[in-house]
C-alpha cells in the first residue's frame, strides 16, 4: 500500500505479528521514500449472517452494537481489552458456524450471556438482567442461584 505520509508506492514490513488469538496479522511497516512508520492489520473479511429482529425486520449484522453491548456489562471489570476481543470473535465465529444466511437476534443475546458467563459472572448477571424479559424473572433468579452454588 502507498505510504500514508508522503504517499510513495514502495513501503517494507519491518515486523509481522499474530495478535487477537490468531485473528489477524500486526504489521509495522516502515516507508522507504520518507523513513515514516505505520501500522497495519489485516484480517479476513468473513460475510455475517443478517438479524431477524423481535418485530421481523432484517438488519445488517452490526459489530459495535455487539460491542456495545459487551463493554455495558464490563463496565468497571477487570477484563483485559484482549480478552474483549477474543469474546467478539467467539461470538462472530459461532454466528457464522450456524450457516444461516439470517439468525435471531435472540441468538446473539443468548451467545452474549453464556461468553459473559465464562468471562465474567458479575458481567453476566447485568447483562442478563437487562437482556431477559420480565416474564423470565423466575427463571432469572433460578440462575442467580445456581451461579451462587458454583
Ligand atoms: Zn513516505
Amino acid at each position: 500500500m502507498f505510504c500514508p505520509f508522503c504517499r510513495a508506492q514502495e513501503t517494507k514490513v519491518i515486523d509481522s505479528r499474530l495478535v487477537s488469538g490468531g485473528e489477524q496479522i500486526r504489521r509495522r511497516r516502515q516507508c522507504i521514500e520518507c523513513a515514516e512508520r505505520f501500522t497495519t492489520f489485516e484480517f479476513a473479511e468473513l460475510v455475517m449472517p443478517k438479524v431477524i429482529k423481535r418485530d421481523q425486520t432484517r438488519e445488517p449484522f452490526n459489530e459495535d452494537k455487539l460491542s456495545a453491548g459487551l463493554m455495558r456489562a464490563l463496565e468497571k471489570r477487570p477484563v483485559s481489552t484482549e480478552a474483549i476481543e477474543q469474546t467478539m470473535n467467539k461470538i462472530k465465529s459461532e454466528l457464522r458456524a450456524t450457516g444461516e444466511r439470517e439468525i435471531k437476534s435472540e441468538l446473539i443475546g443468548e451467545l452474549i450471556m453464556q461468553a459473559l458467563r465464562n468471562l465474567d459472572k458479575i458481567a453476566y448477571v447485568r447483562f442478563a438482567s437487562v437482556y431477559r424479559s420480565f416474564e423470565d424473572v423466575k427463571e432469572f433468579s433460578e440462575e442467580i442461584a445456581r451461579l451462587s452454588d458454583e
